[in-house]
């Protein structure tokens, strides 16, 4: 019997005990050295959809047992109104304590705090704290939500704190719990690394400035205002703004703001960075449908229109991976730093997850996943820049390998060039030779024509004379050649006069100048003495009589008289000429088909 009271009274003490757990009835025992890790709250939370309950209210909640425990890992999830949280404080300590109770996260509008000795029952405001009201009013300085309690020695206090997010908003009804001189150094520790993120973005944002000015690149100032914006976005976001810029009329819309800005920025910065138009125009769409969404999200923003805001923020945050995979796509088409831009933007996006896991309550608020977000935006801009490098190093080296070819192609056309004008020269200088050659020669025969004849009479007379060799200028005319060319035509005239300049070439010496000096006359210069001279003229004229040549069955026969001019110290090829004209003169008259030599 005993035994079985016992049971019931250890299972009614159990009950007892979970139910104060679930409803904050058990005290949190603090003593005034408190580090932040203790938290209040989660286990007793009232949601007020209104937002309109009062702390009446809120009693008279507590006391109807509707408070209970949170369901997820911290966070209300997107709820309209307001959450209230019940807890008490214990101070063991023989002394008074005082505390500083943080809320740990930046998104929120209001927070009211209530207070009561459990031993006298009255509720008092001990902090009615907004983000909308001008930071003057805050009780400790701080970029979040403080309140500051006090407990006498061995003193309970009950709490009741309100989370206000007006419409719908994420909270989390948790406050850490500090001794005040460690909330300070924690501050401190974390204005810091803040600082730290914010000189990087500012540096950052700074050299792609003065960079992109210098060298006009629009990608360096889209990465420079994309860098701005983010340090104006993280220190609105994270409450500096309202603490150290807007301190009268700092209003949490300016928050949507500059997030929307960040994303419109880091959407246009991705298209023009992996060059989406010319390399992959159809997602290039989705792109641009990105930035418009992030557009819309800025102008919902601006004009407060909460459910264009919610649908546009939700939809650009879901299409963020989007990106990196057009990265990788980029990447995988040849260009290298899509692939590190692919990393970066990994980082923001797995800060964003982190986000979400965290405001829809999977995973417990905490200091990790609350600067993570900020942590992987710096990350991404880090490494971005680090693309942002390699894409100037390959830009380069394409212009120096540009320029390699450019060059390469000059030094080949010059060389092209040269032989194109080494071979026109040699063509002209073949044309010149050949003009020349005709100019020298007689076209019909192939022998020198009148003037190189003389030309080149002089020369070899002149020679001869310089050597004291005698020399013999013979004057040759065919007979009768006009009765050839009207009884057998022209074109026999024409071959019987190239048979006469082959019988004649045949017989003489290279050294000899043989010439037609027109029509049917010729001159040949040799330097022979008299008697050799005569020999030859006799036997050039007997070939020539000797010549039997077949035209339309008949054959033609030719003669020449020769006339014959010799040389002597005085002579001129001019004088020769009209020696030897005269002697073939008299040829011709002495009856045709002889050698007559000038009387000298
Ligand atoms: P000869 O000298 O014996 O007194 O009589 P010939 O008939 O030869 O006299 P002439 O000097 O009057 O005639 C020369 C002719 O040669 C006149 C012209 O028709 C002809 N002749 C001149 N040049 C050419 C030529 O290139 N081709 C041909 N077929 N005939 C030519
Ligand atoms: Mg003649
Ligand atoms: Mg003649």
């Amino acid at each position: 019997m005993a035994r079985l009271f016992l049971k019931r009274v250890v299972f009614a003490c159990l009950i007892l005990m979970l139910w104060q757990t679930a409803s904050g009835q058990t005290p949190i025992t603090v003593s005034g050295n408190e580090d932040g890790t203790l938290k209040t709250g989660r286990s007793a939370v009232l949601h007020d959809k209104s937002g309109t309950l009062s702390i009446v209210g809120a009693e008279q909640a507590l006391g109807q047992g509707k408070f209970s425990a949170l369901k997820s890992a911290g966070s209300t999830r997107l709820k309209p109104g307001a959450h209230w949280s019940y807890f008490q404080l214990r101070n063991t300590e023989a002394k008074p304590v005082s505390l500083h109770l943080e809320y740990v996260d930046h998104q929120l509008i209001d927070l009211d705090a209530f207070a009561r000795a459990t031993d006298t029952g009255d509720w008092s405001q001990i902090a009615a704290l907004s983000m909308e009201k001008p930071f003057g009013h805050r009780l400790v300085e701080h970029n979040r939500f403080v309140v500051p309690v006090t407990l006498e020695a061995n003193q309970t206090k009950e709490f009741l704190v309100r989370f206000g997010s007006r419409e719908r908003g994420y909270a989390f009804p948790s406050m850490r719990i500090w001794s005040p001189d460690n909330l300070e150094m924690q501050y401190v520790r974390e204005s810091t690394m803040i600082s730290f993120l914010f000189g990087g973005f500012f540096l950052m944002g700074l050299f792609a400035l003065i960079a992109g000015s210098v060298a006009r690149n629009k990608l360096l100032l889209i990465y420079s205002l994309y860098a701005f914006s983010k340090i104006t976005c993280w220190a609105t976001i994270l409450g500096y703004t309202h603490q150290f810029v807007l301190r009268e009329s700092f209003h949490w819309q300016l928050m949507s703001i500059g997030g929307a800005v960040t994303i419109l920025l880091g959407h246009i910065f991705a298209r023009t960075f992996l060059q989406t138009r010319q390399y992959t125009p159809r997602l290039d769409y989705l792109v641009l449908a990105m930035i418009a969404n992030a557009g819309l999200l800025l102008i919902a923003a601006v004009f407060q229109v909460k459910a264009v805001a919610l649908v546009t923020i939700t939809l650009a945050l879901l299409m963020y991976p989007v990106i990196a995979v057009i990265a990788m796509l980029r990447w995988r088409q040849g260009q290298a730093e899509a692939g590190i831009f692919a990393i970066a933007w990994s980082f923001l996006v797995a800060g964003l997850i982190m986000q979400a896991l965290r405001d829809l309550g999977v995973v417990e608020h905490s200091l990790l996943n609350y600067y993570w977000p900020p942590v992987a935006s710096f990350t991404e801009m880090l490494t971005v820049m680090f693309a942002l490098g390699y894409k100037m190093r390959r830009l380069y080296q394409d212009k120096e390998l540009t320029e390699q070819r450019y060059l390469d192609h000059l030094v080949k056309s010059k060389s092209e060039l040269e032989t194109e004008v080494r071979n026109r020269t040699r063509e002209l200088e073949q044309a010149k030779r050949i003009a020349e050659q005709e100019a020298r020669t007689d076209s019909l025969t192939g022998i020198l024509n009148r003037r190189s004849f003389l030309e080149d009479a002089r020369l070899r007379l002149k020679l001869a004379k310089r050597n004291q060799k005698p020399c013999c200028l013979f004057m040759f005319d065919l007979d009768h050649f006009k009765q050839i060319n009207d009884t057998r035509g022209h074109g026999v005239g024409d071959a019987v006069l190239c048979k006469f300049t082959e019988t004649v070439t045949k017989s003489i010496r290279e050294t000899d100048v043989f010439g037609r000096l027109g029509g049917e006359e010729f001159a040949l210069l040799v330097e022979e003495p008299e008697n050799a001279a005569r020999a030859l003229a006799e036997r050039l004229r007997a070939d020539t009589a000797h010549i039997n040549m077949l035209a339309n069955n008949h054959e033609v026969h030719v003669t020449t008289s020769i006339g014959l001019a010799f040389s002597d110290a005085d002579s001129t090829v001019e004088k020769l000429l009209q020696q030897a004209d005269e002697a073939m003169y008299r040829a011709k008259l002495e009856g045709r088909n002889r050698v007559v030599a000038a009387s000298q």
